[in-house]
């Protein structure tokens, strides 16, 4: 884990967009992220959640947050355009992206996924890294070095019995991290995957609801990976899957 460490003003300058910043790791890692010099734009579904993270980032002394309500799963692809062309105008370029928001769904037998629950986890955890990349292209373009980090999962690397459209998801995100990080191979844009490992939150005590949420990982203690990635210690590192918690 110490190859990850960085400096106190490693996001010093740096623009970063957070889904999923008003809970879990996606918050912890906004105020990470704005802890080490970052002006953060917090992106969510839930606004009371986002301004509470907005408070704590101001009241730490970090720079002003922007707060961008939006729920992924009725989002389409001109939300995504005018977010980029929102991001253009406020802050000229996004150095970082942070892939973070997702769905669990249900844990269930494959035969009896519904269509409208795989329609929903495909739209969150999916869909909206798709066409939000896609339209982010051009600020990332922008920034003299930007980092792209999607959020994968063990269950996204060997498939597992009833954890159906979620693993499949994470499948499909840990490809086009891959085919990104080919087609800008060499240019000033990079992409990975990170698996955060069992972790402190609510979708870990919805999928394990027997386990004891004191012996996992906190969100603050897997965010090293986090940092590095979205640093420029991390340049040179396009297309891989780290794992934030290294056996
Ligand atoms: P949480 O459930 O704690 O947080 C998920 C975040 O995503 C919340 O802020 C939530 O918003 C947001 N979100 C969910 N749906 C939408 C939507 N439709 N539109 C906008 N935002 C949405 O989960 P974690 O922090 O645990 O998970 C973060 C990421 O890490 C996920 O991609 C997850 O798959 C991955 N992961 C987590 C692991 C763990 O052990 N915790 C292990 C492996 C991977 P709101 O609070 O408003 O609902």
């Amino acid at each position: 884990m110490s190859s990850y460490q960085v400096t106190e003003n490693a996001l010093q300058n740096k623009v970063i967009l957070i889904t999923g910043a008003g809970d879990g790791i996606g918050k912890t890692a906004a105020l990470e992220f704005a802890r080490h010099g970052a002006e953060v734009i917090l992106l969510g579904r839930t606004v009371k959640k986002l301004e509470a993270v907005y408070d704590q980032i101001v009241a730490e002394g970090g720079k002003e947050p922007a707060i961008v309500p939006l729920d992924l799963e009725g989002a389409t692809p001109n939300h995504y355009q005018q977010l980029a062309q929102t991001i253009k105008e406020q802050f000229g370029q996004l150095d970082g992206l942070l892939h973070n928001a997702g769905v669990l769904g249900n844990l269930r037998p494959f035969s009896q996924i519904p269509e409208q629950e795989w329609q929903q986890v495909m739209q969150v955890n999916l869909n909206s890294e798709f066409f939000m990349t896609q339209a982010l292209l051009p600020v990332l373009k922008l920034a003299p070095a930007a980092s792209v980090v999607f959020t994968s999962s063990g269950v996204g690397r060997k498939g597992r019995a009833y954890w159906g459209a979620y693993a499949i998801s994470k499948f499909a995100t840990e490809g086009m991290m891959q085919v990104l990080a080919d087609e800008y191979s060499g240019s000033s844009i990079r992409f990975n995957c990170i698996n955060p490992g069992a972790t402190r939150t609510s979708m870990r005590a919805r999928a394990y609801p027997g386990e004891n949420p004191m012996q996992l990982k906190t969100p603050e203690e897997i965010m090293p990976v986090y940092l590095y990635l979205m640093s420029d210690n991390s340049l040179k590192v396009n297309g891989q899957s780290l794992d934030a918690q290294p056996k």
